[in-house]
This record gives structure tokens, C-alpha cells and sequence, in this order.
């Protein structure tokens, strides 16, 4: 299908506006069009992309719609009533998600629509796409398979976001990274690990938590930077704590997928001796290329690193996979800690993992524990190591070095 020139879409809007009118601007993404071309192959990728560029035909007002980037579609929705707009709305939706059929099978799939209404969301076509953009990927982030429009907190988060990205390419030069360590303590109440939590304070942006701006530095890239420096300073660390206390350092997906990997624990972690380090990856970065993070974890454990699964149990793993992967702790997710007192699914799950963990030969560490109540309970279902507020918060060094030789046993009596 040919597609008009996005020129025309400029003059559109340029004209609606100057006459005082709105519009819909539609943009329209196919949800994980990689996984329908990983499935399916490209050619029947290609065939779903035609069949809704068809579709949108129908709804275009003046055959208005254009193709944007490789799996996004753009079109102008002129006439529209106020109170009918939401059915209409679902009505779309619904037909231009329809499956499509390719000899004979039938192709499933879902789509997203983010929308800006021109003349109110947006006074210019640059501004209307960008605007509508940011409402899809607000649908996205939420699964997919739905609409919505665009609000001032989608384009505030937005800002907040590009403001972050910048500021961290040079948040390294600017010392502006510091490491906390939270220990991880056993039934007997001495310290086993510690798990190294990085902090940021920007001079711009002040303090920015970690699970803000490591999703941001994973996007940009800039993880790999940050991630290396954590590394550099975990091993410095690990000279200033007795050899039986081990530094569990997080590691995102990013980085264990990148091809540097390796050479990068090479570099930064030479002078560890073996056992001193582990990393901890969570399911999600396991599972998204198994075979080269299960590659990555072999090398990184020839050299003596141990590694950890992360939030277990609320990733995307598989129990199959599992045994692939040389990790020697599984650490148990801090939702199902808060909730094991009162639910009993929860208290499953806990006793479930803790009964894996002792099968396989696995350490399993429960997170987020915050009352002795709850540390009883995971006892009680057969896991012995916690982390969490009962025993200590992150600690920055100067505090954690004060705290190696303290019993927390007595925490562990009602
Ligand atoms: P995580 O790896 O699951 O780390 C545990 C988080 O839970 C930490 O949050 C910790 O402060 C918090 N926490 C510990 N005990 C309790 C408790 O009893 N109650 C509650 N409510 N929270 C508790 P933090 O430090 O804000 O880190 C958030 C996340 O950011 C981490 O989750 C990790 O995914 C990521 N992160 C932190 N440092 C690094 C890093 O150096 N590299 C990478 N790639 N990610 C990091
Ligand atoms: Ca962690
Ligand atoms: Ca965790």
C-alpha cells in the first residue's frame, strides 16, 4: 500500500487549527511485533501490517494516514462527537485488532492506540504525534491491548525521563554515584552477605532512587558505565570486610546480555578472590536470551563469581529453564514475604521455593522483611537467610563497617 506523504498530515493540522477546529490524531502500534515476526516469520508480519493499514483506510478522515517508523501507523480522526468519543473509540480498537488470515490460518494479535486531540493536547503536527506517541506508550507500559489519551503527567514523566537521561552521561565524572550495602543475615544472626545498593544524588535533580533511574541508564546504555563502576567499587569493598562476608552486586539485563560481559567481571573483578562477589539477575534478564545468559553465568562462575535469581518468583521464568542457569541462591521477592502472614497462596509460594531451594541445592534468601513475625513464618517454611528493615536498612560503608560484627540474633525471638 502506498501511504501519503506525512507533509499532508502538517498542512491538515495547520488547517484545522487555523479554523479553530480539533481532530483526532491516532497513533497506532502493534503490540510485540517482534515476538509476531519471531513466530510467524516476516512475510506474515508483512501481510498483518497491510491488513491493518486497510483497516485504518476506513477510519482515516480524508484518507489521512501514514506509516511512522516499522510497526506504528498515524491517522486523522476528524469527525468525532465529544460523548460518543470512547465507543467510538473501542469500536476501532476492536475491528483493527480483528485477526487476519494468512493461508488459511487465522493470526492473532493485539494493537495500541495512543491519541491526541489537536487543538487541545497539541497545536502543531509534530507536537500531536509526539503527544499521541506517549499516550501509546503509556498503553504499552500498561500491557497493551487498549487506548488512551493523552495527559500533562504522560508528557511531566516524560521530561522527568529525558532530564535523567542526561544528567546520568555525566553523573559518573561528577561522582555523584555512592554504594550502600544492606546485609543479608542467617537464623544464627550473623551477617552472610551484603547486597550492594547504588545511590545517586544529582546536583540538579537531588536524590533519584535507583528503581527510577536504572530502568533509564539500561535504556540509554548507560548501565554498563554505571554498572562497571559498581563493580570496581564493590571489589575495593570487599578488602575492608572479613573473607567469610561475601557483596552481592545487581546486574541488569543489559549488562549480563551485553558481549562485553565477560571481559568486563575480567577486568574490574581481577583481584577478587574467588567467592567474594556474586552478581544478582532477576528472572526477566534470564529469560530474555536463556542461552547467552546461561553462557555468561558459566564463564563469570569459572572465575569464581556465584550468582543469584533476583525477585524470584514474579518474573517471567521457567522452572525448566531453571536448571541451566548455575546460580547458587535463589532470593525469595519481597511480595510474597509482606503477604505470607496473611494469605495463604503467598505462604505457598514461600514454602514451595524454600522446598525447591533445598532440592536443588540452592540458598533461598527471603526479602523485605520487616517483623520478626514475618521471619518467623519463612522459618517455619524451611528459610533460614533474610534481608530486610528487621536487621538493617542499606548502610552507607562508614555504618555497615560498624555493624559486621553485630548479632542480630536476639531480633530473630518474639
Ligand atoms: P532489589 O535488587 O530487589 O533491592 C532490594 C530493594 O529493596 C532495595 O531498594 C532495598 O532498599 C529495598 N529493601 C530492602 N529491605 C527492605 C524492606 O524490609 N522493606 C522494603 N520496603 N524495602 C526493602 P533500592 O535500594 O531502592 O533499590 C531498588 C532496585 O534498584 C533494586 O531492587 C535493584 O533492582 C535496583 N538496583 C539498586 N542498585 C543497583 C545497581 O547497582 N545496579 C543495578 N543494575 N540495579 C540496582
Ligand atoms: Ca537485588
Ligand atoms: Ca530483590
Amino acid at each position: 500500500m502506498k501511504f501519503p506523504d506525512l507533509h499532508l498530515l502538517h498542512n491538515r493540522v495547520a488547517n484545522l487549527l487555523e479554523q479553530n477546529r480539533t481532530a483526532l490524531l491516532c497513533v497506532v502500534g502493534i503490540d510485540r511485533m517482534s515476538s509476531l515476526n519471531a513466530l510467524y516469520g516476516r512475510e506474515v508480519g508483512d501481510v498483518v501490517l497491510e491488513s491493518i493499514s486497510e483497516r485504518l483506510a476506513l477510519y482515516a478522515s480524508e484518507g489521512l494516514f501514514f506509516r511512522i517508523g516499522q510497526d506504528q501507523f498515524v491517522f486523522l480522526l476528524e469527525k468525532y462527537e465529544e460523548e460518543k468519543l470512547a465507543s467510538r473509540l473501542n469500536y476501532i480498537h476492536e475491528t483493527i485488532s480483528l485477526p487476519v488470515q494468512v493461508a488459511s490460518k487465522s493470526i492473532y494479535f493485539t494493537v495500541s492506540i495512543g491519541i491526541s486531540v489537536i487543538g487541545i493536547d497539541a497545536k502543531s503536527g509534530d507536537g500531536a504525534v509526539s503527544h499521541a506517541e506517549m499516550a501509546l506508550k503509556a498503553v504499552k507500559q500498561e500491557g497493551g491491548k487498549n487506548w488512551q489519551r493523552f495527559t500533562k503527567e504522560m508528557k511531566e514523566a516524560h521530561q522527568r525521563k529525558i532530564h535523567i537521561q542526561q544528567e546520568l552521561q555525566t553523573a559518573l565524572q561528577r561522582n555523584e554515584f555512592t554504594l550502600n550495602y544492606q546485609p543479608i543475615v542467617t537464623h544464627k544472626g550473623d551477617i552472610a552477605t551484603v547486597e550492594a545498593l547504588i545511590r545517586w544524588n544529582n546536583e540538579l535533580l537531588g536524590f533519584v532512587s535507583p528503581a527510577e533511574f536504572i530502568p533509564v541508564a539500561e535504556e540509554s546504555g548507560a548501565i554498563i558505565e554505571i554498572g562497571n563502576w559498581v563493580l570496581g567499587e564493590a571489589a575495593k569493598m570487599t578488602n575492608k570486610l572479613p573473607p567469610s562476608i561475601s557483596i552481592a552486586v545487581n546486574v541488569s539485563a543489559k549488562q549480563l546480555l551485553d558481549r562485553q560481559f565477560i571481559s568486563h567481571i575480567r577486568t574490574y573483578l581481577a583481584k577478587v578472590p574467588p567467592g567474594r562477589i556474586e552478581i544478582e539477575v532477576t528472572e526477566t534478564a534470564l529469560m530474555h536470551n536463556p542461552e547467552l545468559a546461561a553462557e555468561n553465568l558459566r564463564q563469570a562462575n569459572y572465575m569464581g563469581i556465584t550468582s543469584s535469581i533476583d525477585d524470584f518468583g514474579v518474573g517471567h521464568s521457567n522452572l525448566a529453564y531453571l536448571h541451566q542457569f548455575v546460580v547458587s541462591k535463589i532470593k525469595l521477592d519481597r511480595s510474597f514475604v509482606v503477604n505470607m502472614l496473611h494469605q495463604r497462596e503467598a505462604r505457598a509460594i514461600c514454602r514451595a521455593v524454600a522446598s525447591l531451594g533445598a532440592e536443588l541445592d540452592l540458598k533461598v534468601v527471603g526479602e523485605g522483611v520487616e517483623t520478626v513475625e514475618q521471619a518467623q513464618a519463612l522459618m517455619d517454611v524451611g528459610c533460614y537467610t533474610f534481608q530486610g528493615y528487621l536487621f538493617e536498612k542499606p548502610l552507607p560503608e562508614a555504618k555497615l563497617l560498624t555493624a559486621i560484627d553485630k548479632d542480630y540474633s536476639a531480633l530473630l525471638k518474639q
